[in-house]
């Protein structure tokens, strides 16, 4: 049956995972990269724009190096990206040069997103890219990359991207068929849609797998999905060893993979920035009044709710509300900076900490 997307396609961010794209001795995956760059020229013949998420670099560094298995160490780890990185480029840059075509890199950290003029510049780079039949290679920029500034994995990175360029939609391509259901530890059918993701579709999703090729796994999808779908993305897992799975999948339609909805109700993008790019520089813990007044929806935070705080915020940060029980209710832009909370007197006047229209709940 003929699968209904929400809206013509025209612009599609399709990820790739290293399991694609090396092979067990960590080396090049030949027959996939030549199909994958085949795939994406023939989209763009048909007059689709494609970004392309492309894991593989960590994967490959070691392979290039002589390593056999991934090392645990974050400094090991990013040598090892520097290393793939630029051999992946170089083996995308060929393949897609034999088909007359030409691609870009673009590496991008956390940090990128949670400044908005960072998030512009890459915004604009993308858009002018795409506007010259230029195909961006995009990938998480790991020989720089500490904890604080990761993404973790490509997964979550592809959603923020396809959040960014306004993506019609998300293809996620490994090498499982899409999400299964699960009866007795065993998997079973495979969900062809998912319309919401509920707690049941979380419970299938299982554990985070992190192999020798990648992190990842079904959980870090279904948390990607989430994003991409709050910034009215609509997302595919599939398998990317099916044969021509990008054009069955874009240009016939075919129910292949996983078909996950966008929500109905979705953020506007300052809100999804909130929500999802903006790095929570600290938290206030509010009462139970503050927390009733905000999941309803309709209500800044005044300052007189909170109760405490903790991190080191300024005004224009974004922070974490959360209940006296430390469960995240709501994310927004703070208007004080922390040592204002410090004073008692400031604290008690009736005035919004975060504003409604910075407000977002995520509980
Ligand atoms: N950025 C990593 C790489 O290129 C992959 C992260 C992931 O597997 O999600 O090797």
């Amino acid at each position: 049956m003929e699968r209904k997307f929400p809206r013509k396609i025209k612009r599609v961010v399709i990820k790739v995972g290293s399991s694609l794209l090396a092979t067990h001795m960590m080396k090049p995956h030949e027959r996939s990269l030549k199909s994958l760059v085949a795939q994406i020229c023939d989209l763009q013949d048909r007059g689709f724009e494609v970004v392309f998420v492309s894991s593989g670099a960590i994967a490959l560094g070691l392979g290039e190096m002589g390593e056999r298995v991934r090392p645990s160490d974050t400094p090991s780890l990013q040598a090892a990206a520097a290393v793939g990185q630029a051999l992946l480029m170089r083996l995308y840059g060929d393949l897609f040069k034999k088909r007359g075509r030409v691609c870009a890199q673009i590496l991008l950290t956390w940090d990128d997103f949670d400044s908005k003029l960072r998030h512009s510049n890459a915004c604009n780079t993308l858009q002018k890219l795409l506007t010259r039949g230029v195909v961006p290679i995009i990938n998480e920029n790991d020989s720089i990359s500490t904890e604080e500034i990761k993404f973790g994995d490509n997964d979550k990175l592809s959603a923020m991207v396809a959040a960014m360029v306004h993506a019609d939609l998300l293809i996620m391509l490994s090498d499982v068929d899409g999400l299964y259901k699960k009866e007795g530890g065993k998997l079973t059918e495979k969900f062809s849609e998912v319309r919401e993701i509920t707690d049941e579709i979380r419970s299938v999703a299982g554990g985070a797998r992190d192999h020798n090729f990648s992190k990842g796994g079904m959980v870090t999808k279904v948390n990607a999905v989430e994003i991409a779908s709050r910034a009215a993305v609509p997302c595919i897992i599939a398998n990317g060893q099916t044969m021509d799975v990008i054009r069955r999948i874009v240009v016939d339609k075919e129910s292949l993979g996983t078909y996950f909805f966008e929500k109905e109700e979705r953020l506007i993008a300052h809100k999804h920035w909130i929500c999802f790019f903006a790095k929570p520089k600290g938290f206030v813990t509010v009462d139970d009044g503050a927390a009733k007044a905000i999941l309803k929806g309709d209500a800044s935070l005044l300052l007189p709710g909170i109760v405490a705080w903790g991190g080191k915020f300024t005004p224009g940060d974004a922070v974490v509300v959360q209940d006296q029980a430390g469960v995240e209710l709501a994310r927004g832009i703070a208007d004080y900076a922390k040592e204002h909370l410090d004073e008692v007197s400031d604290r008690k006047a009736k005035k919004p900490f975060i504003h409604i229209d910075n407000l977002v709940v995520t509980a």
